[in-house]
């Protein structure tokens, strides 16, 4: 069994810290870069597995402790599974997350213009990485399916959440109350295969 007494969320994504810490027993104190000042790393993966992998290997390098890192994204079934593991750099390239959204949102109606049959399906992914000590790793994967929405709907929750509806739900992620999503997400579904493996976490 490990003991686990803190352990670093590798992430500067505020909205991931706030899932990955509510997620972890309360009993583990919880350590974030910015507590340590350490920058990210270049996500030069070509999978969310390896640049999960990458980034959990990266902090623990750098803080010696154990460490806790997941790479994301949203892939769109009709725009060949893009943003994908590009999520965050295409908010970058279209300047913030709203207006990411909103181009989304765009192409996947114009991909769908004059389709009987239409795909909106899309689907969230997290690979979740447990990194406990040189080369000792645990990384499982999480995804949520569902559909992207006709417009930007709700304030909660962070990213791509206005846009994505999942599965069995009338209402976006952005609609839905936090502990809800945090509680259904790919985040959690990782998160639960995780701690299925490491129950001290
Ligand atoms: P990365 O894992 O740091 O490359 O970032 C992935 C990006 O995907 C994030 O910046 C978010 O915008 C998006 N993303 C990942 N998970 C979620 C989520 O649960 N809700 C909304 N957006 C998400």
């Amino acid at each position: 069994m490990i003991k686990i007494k803190k352990i670093l969320i590798g992430t500067h994504n505020r909205g991931k810290i706030k899932e990955i810490s509510y997620l972890l027993n309360k009993k583990i104190k919880k350590i974030t870069p910015f507590d340590l000042n350490l920058k990210s790393p270049k996500e030069t993966g070509k999978t969310f597995k390896t640049n999960s992998e990458l980034k959990a290997k990266y902090f623990f390098r750098k803080a010696k402790i154990f460490t806790i890192s997941d790479d994301s994204g949203l892939c769109v079934d009709c725009l060949n599974n893009s943003p994908g593991i590009y999520s965050a750099r295409w908010a970058k390239k279209y300047g913030n997350f709203n207006n990411a959204g909103k181009k989304i949102i765009e192409l996947v109606k114009n991909k769908n213009k004059n389709k009987k049959i239409k795909n909106y399906k899309a689907k969230f992914i997290c690979s979740l990485t447990f990194y406990f000590g040189s080369k000792k790793k645990i990384t499982t994967t999480g995804i949520i399916k569902g559909k992207i929405s006709e417009k930007l709907l709700g304030k909660k929750g962070f990213g791509y959440d206005p846009i994505f509806i999942p599965r069995g739900n009338k209402v976006t992620f952005g609609q839905m109350a936090k502990r809800k999503k945090i509680l259904m997400d790919h985040r959690y579904l990782a998160f639960k295969k995780l701690k299925h493996k490491v129950n001290t976490l």
